[in-house]
């Protein structure tokens, strides 16, 4: 029809003028999905001409932000490699992850593969016949050496599949624009059928794609999402996007940050059994959220650029992992989402998770960031007997961190300040990550003094001076014992409580960290 070849020059154009701008794909992927049933994915990608005589795909093993070395090579098969002209092309694996291709020089190569997606976490791609979630680090390859190329991405969608989620750059409806693998692996894609939503805040374009809405109270929702970005920004006084996706996904474990948007599993349901639930699922999104900040933007400085072939070793998930369950609180009570109750509850059970089991006494907090790729997710006796995670230990010290430099700086300055002056200084200026030294560095910078005792704490496996810290904040740790006979360990409640202020300071820091200004 007329109309459809003009829409199509139209497109074309469009598409040549932005890449024109930004620089032409040099990989063109093309998807498509004809056994969607069986999870399979067809992929092919064209090369442009290459000057040398030898070119190594590589497949990455791992996806930032899930600190595990996952066997994506094993689920992609049929691997061909097609050159224009008929000029033959041999290829050998050369490692686990990567195929190298032998080629004469200035030859477009076209490459072709199936992946097998049928596995369930927010890493990993999973195909069904109503619907795709691609992780992109287990379907899409990039040359080495070449990790700054720009790459396309072009959908053939099942004819009952409608929509495409994704924060990537959309170039068409079904074409979208990565500037490097770095921007594809952080942008996963969902299509399918799932409820599209859109809506604008603070100047910013937001994408809600939610694949079990039933029960959904849209009004609601959005209301509570944008009182979320609204503190979010308020505290870090900045936006790193101009599109940001949420994707939420069927019901599942876990949930994964990106750049400008985050993958997560939900319960399955949007009817929320009880007020805690929808609390719990809000201070979720929450945390994916204040990720793009901590821990995408602002981020340790051995995470990204990243090596995709191996693990990625850093002691500061603790501050990126953490310090983000600590904002998820702080960010919420903001918002007026949670009580102050609701956050001393929330608070108190990582004192119960860290202090009532073994592993406090083998595992620093440093150690347990270091080696996640050694426990990541284990949750057996075993790893409460040997390890802690950073999830519990983490905000326990972001909370006495936060007292102590509200303290030293007679309620001055707090760990919003060191969040905010780290994010400006080595994100937007120096747009790179931070190292260990310059983390402690902006701390004493806020405090006024180094706190050399809560690093002590970071580094070893000294039980705190909870009762020093705590009270700063007119807090205190209910050390009542569980009298149950069943357990080995002597427990205590570990209940985080208030106490009457001392003095004028501990009541100012109180109300400060508790966001009750009235
Ligand atoms: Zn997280």
């Amino acid at each position: 029809m007329i109309l459809r070849v003009y829409l199509a020059c139209v497109i074309l154009l469009i598409s040549e003028t932005l890449f024109a701008q930004k620089g032409d794909p040099q990989m063109q992927y093309q998807l498509s999905f004809p056994q969607a049933k069986g999870h399979y994915v067809e992929v092919t990608v064209r090369i442009d001409q290459q000057d040398t005589t030898k070119t190594t795909l590589v497949l990455p093993v791992w996806t930032p932000g899930y600190y595990k070395i996952l066997d994506n090579p094993a689920h992609i098969i049929d691997f061909k490699v097609q050159a224009s002209k008929g000029v033959a092309i041999d290829w050998k694996k050369t490692s686990k992850n990567k195929w190298t291709i032998t080629h004469p020089k200035e030859t477009e190569l076209e490459v072709a593969y199936r992946v097998y997606a049928n596995r369930t976490s927010v890493a990993e791609s999973n195909v069904k016949d109503s619907r795709a979630f691609l992780a992109n680090t287990d379907i899409f390859m990039f040359p080495e050496g070449q990790k700054e190329a720009p790459i396309s991405v072009t959908f053939q969608l099942p004819e009952t599949w409608e929509h495409i989620a994704t924060g990537l750059e959309k170039i068409n409806q079904t074409t979208f624009y990565a500037a490097s693998a770095d921007v594809l692996y952080d942008s996963p894609f969902y299509l399918g059928n799932q409820k599209m939503i859109e809506f604008q805040q603070l100047g910013k374009e937001f994408t809600l794609a939610i694949a079990t809405p039933e029960g959904l109270d849209e009004q609601q929702f959005v209301a509570d999402l944008r009182e979320i970005i609204l503190r979010t920004t308020d505290l870090m006084q900045h936006i790193p996007f101009e599109e940001y996706a949420f994707i939420m996904m069927e019901p599942g474990g876990g949930g994964l940050e990106h750049a400008n948007s985050q993958a997560v599993f939900t319960y399955g349901s949007f009817d929320f059994k009880t007020d805690s639930d929808y609390k719990a699922f809000l201070n979720f999104i929450t945390h994916e959220y204040f990720h793009l900040y901590n821990v995408k933007a602002l981020r340790p400085i051995e995470l990204g650029p990243f090596d995709y072939s191996k693990e990625n070793y850093t002691t500061m998930l603790w501050v990126a992992e953490g310090f983000t369950v600590y904002y998820e609180y702080l960010i919420m009570r903001d918002a007026d989402l949670i009580t102050e109750e609701d956050m001393l509850q929330y608070l108190s059970s990582h004192f119960q998770a860290i202090e009532n089991k073994e592993g406090k006494e083998h595992m620093s907090l440093e150690r347990s960031s270091y080696d996640v790729w050694n426990h990541f997710l284990n949750n057996d006796a075993v790893s409460d007997a040997t390890t802690i995670s950073y999830y519990h230990k983490g905000p326990i010290i972001g909370l006495l961190l936060d007292l102590a430099i509200r303290h030293e700086s007679e309620n001055e300055k707090s760990l919003d300040d060191v969040m905010r002056a780290m994010y400006k200084t080595y994100f937007r200026e120096q747009q790179r990550g931070y190292t260990e030294e310059e983390f402690w560095e902006t701390v004493a910078q806020m405090a006024g003094k180094p706190l050399d005792e809560l690093r002590h704490y970071v580094e070893t496996t000294e039980t705190p001076d909870y009762e020093k810290y705590l009270s700063y904040g007119a807090l205190e740790l209910d050390l009542t014992e569980n009298d149950d006979p069943s357990t080995e360990r002597v427990e205590r409640a570990y209940q985080l409580k208030r106490k009457t202020p001392e003095n004028k300071l501990q009541e100012e820091i109180s109300k400060a960290l508790f966001r009750n200004y009235f």
